[in-house]
């Protein structure tokens, strides 16, 4: 066993997940209570620069695989080289996203060890890590305690834990390792973009839409709209114009209630909740938003939390720091006017 502190460095196709450098500047506070050095993990065909990264980020080194069976990422090869690597190492941490949350959980089973999901507190108590994390959709904490299983596997929540300021001066062994990887049963024809904007787990600022948005008995549809599902998403679409003029002043994303996705108005890649994506970004906003507990396991953590809601008894308050009651068709453009007229002068 060493006692390196190893931290997996999550990117796609050489463009790293800013969770990466949240989940170094953790283990470089993990590191100053245990001893140990920490140490980056970079997979890739040519990941040299992102080691070099990992470290102006606060690694002491890093360990690097390049291999052609990784220029695409699959969890087999993936996995394959992972778990040769975190063998003897005692603290494995991967910043959470949809290609770690594959990851982890096979090097887990390759090691036969577990994993802590969806971290968003890490303390050391008597020289043991103690992982702190959500549960019954963030109604409770729950403290992990690893007593023998190691390596130790944690993956963070995204913006839980600060990200250490680069510092191109600090330097670092990157040592390459050439582990046995087995070629994939599996072959990465392409991508394709489902999403444009800024994404919503890595936005320091989400303006989410609910079931509310439709609500606008002011606004006529156009004549050739009829039937009043239409009339419902086109209300709703013209509501979510809003919220997008409000997200982008304030250059963040757009999230939406389950509900909204249910219904049509926006899809599902935007959802914020318990089936949708967990954010904790510095200001949320929710508009038309009630509050309902599924919704609130994906936001809760949000550093300031705004609810606007024509119903001063939405459960959304409780939760909120600000509130205003009224119509979000009002509040909203007149937010958006104010910040306009705050932040572009
Ligand atoms: C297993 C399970 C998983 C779920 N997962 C999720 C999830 O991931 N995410 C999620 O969001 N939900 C989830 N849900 C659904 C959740 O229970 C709620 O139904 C949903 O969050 C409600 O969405 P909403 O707040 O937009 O709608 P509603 O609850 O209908 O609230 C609409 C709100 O808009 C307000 N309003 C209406 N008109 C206006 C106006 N003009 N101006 C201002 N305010 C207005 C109303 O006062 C009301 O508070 C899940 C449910 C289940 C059972």
């Amino acid at each position: 066993m060493t006692n390196d502190i190893l931290v997996y460095i999550d990117h796609f196709k050489g463009d790293p997940l800013p969770a990466s450098w949240e989940a170094v500047g953790a283990a470089r506070k993990l590191a100053a209570d245990l001893g140990g050095s920490v140490v980056a993990v970079v997979l890739g065909a040519s990941v040299s620069d992102l080691a070099a990264a990992a470290i102006a980020h606060g690694a002491d080194g890093a360990r690097i695989v390049e291999d052609p069976l990784l220029a695409e990422f699959r969890p087999e090869p993936y996995a394959d080289a992972l778990k040769t690597i975190a063998a003897n190492a005692e603290l494995l941490i991967f910043p959470s996203s949809g290609r770690t949350r594959e990851l982890a959980a096979m090097v887990a089973v390759d090691l036969e060890t577990g994993v802590a999901p969806d971290v968003i507190e890490l303390e050391v108590i008597d020289g043991q890590v103690i992982a702190t994390r959500p549960i019954y959709a963030g109604k409770l904490l729950s403290k992990i305690v690893a007593r023998d299983k190691r390596p130790l596997i944690l993956a963070l929540r995204s913006r839980a834990f600060p990200k250490l300021d680069a510092d191109a001066s600090r330097s670092g062994d990157i040592v390459t390792v050439e582990p046995e990887i087995n070629a994939p049963k599996t072959e990465v024809k392409g991508y394709s973009d489902a999403e444009v904007g800024v994404s919503l787990t890595d936005a320091a600022v989400i303006v989410s839409g609910g079931r509310g948005i439709s609500n606008n008995p002011k606004l006529s549809p156009p004549a050739e709209i009829t039937d009043e599902k239409e009339i419902e998403v086109w209300k709703a679409q013209q509501g979510f114009k809003l919220i997008e003029a409000l997200a982008s002043v304030l250059g963040g994303a757009v999230g939406a209630s389950r509900a909204a996705v249910d219904a049509g108005y926006i899809p599902y890649a935007h959802q914020v909740g318990q089936t949708g994506k967990v954010v904790s970004p510095d200001l949320y906003i929710a508009c038309g938003i009630s509050g309902a507990i599924q919704h609130l396991a994906g936001m809760r953590t949000s550093k300031t939390i705004v609810a606007i809601n024509k119903d001063g008894d939405a459960p959304i308050f409780k939760l909120a720091r600000f509130g205003v009651v009224g119509d979000l068709h009002e509040v909203v453009p007149a937010l958006t006017e104010a910040f306009k007229e705050r932040l572009q002068g």
